[in-house]
């Protein structure tokens, strides 16, 4: 069925109100370039509006508003509904990381008169995609003593950038032949950080030069970059595409389009008859690993504490909570490309335009890894969907055999809820920068709310 352009079904009111939800999406992007960041923003904004610390709270009443952190990399957020918490929660969950590339713990080194700071890819990344781009740092170092520096350098117009250089096509002859998976290898993705030496110094001066800097504007010692987490992105701020300024290119949408949706509904949530949940975590680009990623216990955790301060706990009602869950599991979905369309089955690829996108199933070679959700879900959220006009469509990632990929979905199924996968369709996902429609943002961020509100 071919389904409307949402353009063309928007009145005035809601173009204001799409237009609303795409600029406070890219504030948030500018805001949250690591997951770390992103904890912090949303910790910002949910305590603004009235979110408190479950752990700094007593007793917890219907109507409560309450999150857990974890490491400063994952969130969880509650709102209390007037239902028993033992009869689920509408769960929204999203991943907050996305593919970069991270400082080596020894990443500083000269070649030539030239500083270069060593990195190691996380994720699923092209390489060849982050050369010559400009690069900002963001992240953490920790010394000894536990006390921590907080870096950003690259994205205020007057901060130096960083790059990593690429082969001029003068002498490129040969580098041109290889196959483009290690046309740029993982190891050459080092990042230029210097060419001034330091006065005095005999060898490797220009790293020495790196080496002062540090200490200066941080107080920190070489060796304090052991213990830090520096993550290398792409600079500047999303920014509208198209003359029609129909979308938005930004670095790190995949899933940060899924994660900002999902917790400006739950933020814009007023009053719930189930419990809401917004969980939004680290680590699923590597494979949700970790104590900060979905496998992890905290979730778990955070909702055992959260039945304590409702009262009542018990091992039973905790399983029973998660197991009469629902949960749309918000990862980006691969918008149809007619440049690359030998990859999709058009009959089954999602749409610029025609709003979120939820998948039966992901995975690879016949469903491999994925979550499948049931069909008897698929219908209540169809009838959620459709009582509130919020359009939606239906795809796979790609034709069969063509790759695949997983999600968070599967490993919160494994209690027994109900959980599909869902989210918003982008363009060069994985690339330095990625393309999404802003009917589509503002559609997900519809369907988010009518899914916390109506879904039983
Ligand atoms: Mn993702
Ligand atoms: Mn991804």
């Amino acid at each position: 069925m071919e389904k409307e352009n949402l353009w063309l079904t928007y009145e005035a009111e809601q173009l204001e109100g799409l237009e609303k939800v795409c600029k406070d999406y890219r504030d948030f992007l500018d805001a949250g370039k690591t997951e770390r960041e992103c904890v912090s923003e949303i910790i910002r904004q949910a305590e603004a509006r009235g979110y408190r610390n479950l752990y700094a709270a007593e007793r917890l009443v219907p109507g409560d508003k309450v999150y857990v952190s974890w490491m400063e990399k994952s969130i969880a957020l509650f709102h209390i509904g007037t239902d028993n918490l033992e009869d689920g929660m509408n769960i929204l969950g999203a991943h907050i990381d996305s593919p970069r590339l991270d400082l080596k713990q020894n990443p500083l080194y000269e070649e030539s008169g030239l500083a270069y700071f060593d990195t190691h890819y996380y994720g699923g990344i092209k390489k060849y995609q982050w050369v010559t781009v400009p690069l900002a740092i963001h992240g953490v170092i920790v010394r000894k003593d536990g006390t921590k520096e907080v870096v950003s350098i690259g994205e205020k117009d007057t901060d130096p950038i960083f790059a990593v250089t690429d082969l001029l096509v003068h002498l490129s002859s040969k580098q041109l032949e290889k196959k483009a998976s290690v046309v740029v290898e993982g190891e050459n993705l080092d990042i230029l950080i210097g060419s001034r030496p330091l006065k005095g110094e005999e060898k490797d001066a220009a790293a020495a030069q790196i080496v002062k800097l540090l200490e200066e504007i941080y107080h920190i010692e070489k060796e304090d970059l052991m213990s830090a987490e520096l993550e290398v992105v792409p600079a500047g701020k999303a920014r509208e595409c198209g003359l029609d300024r129909s979308m938005i290119m930004a670095y790190g949408q995949d899933d940060r389009i899924c994660a900002y949706t999902s917790l400006a509904a739950m933020l814009d949530t007023e009053t719930v008859t189930r419990t809401a949940c917004c969980i939004l975590v680290d680590k699923e680009e590597i494979g949700s690993v970790g104590a900060t990623g979905m496998k992890s216990r905290f979730f778990e955790n955070a909702v055992a504490e959260l039945y304590d301060k409702v009262g009542g706990y018990t091992e039973l009602k905790l399983r029973r909570t998660l197991a009469h869950s629902t949960m749309i599991s918000s990862d980006v979905s691969a918008a149809y490309d007619p440049n690359y369309a030998d990859v999709y089955d058009k009959k089954s690829s999602c749409f610029f335009g025609k709003g979120p996108v939820f998948n039966k199933h992901t995975g690879s070679r016949g469903k491999g890894g994925s979550n499948d959700a049931n069909a008897e879900y698929i219908a209540k959220l169809r009838k959620v969907f459709g009582d509130n006009k919020v359009g939606f469509q239906m795809a796979e990632l790609g034709r069969i055999d063509a790759g695949g990929g997983g999600t968070i979905a599967f490993i919160l199924a494994e209690y027994g809820m109900e959980v599909i996968d869902g989210g918003v369709a982008i363009l060069c996902m994985h690339a330095p920068w990625e393309i999404a429609s802003k009917a589509d943002v503002y559609e997900a961020y519809r369907g988010y709310r009518a899914f916390l509100k109506d879904m039983k």
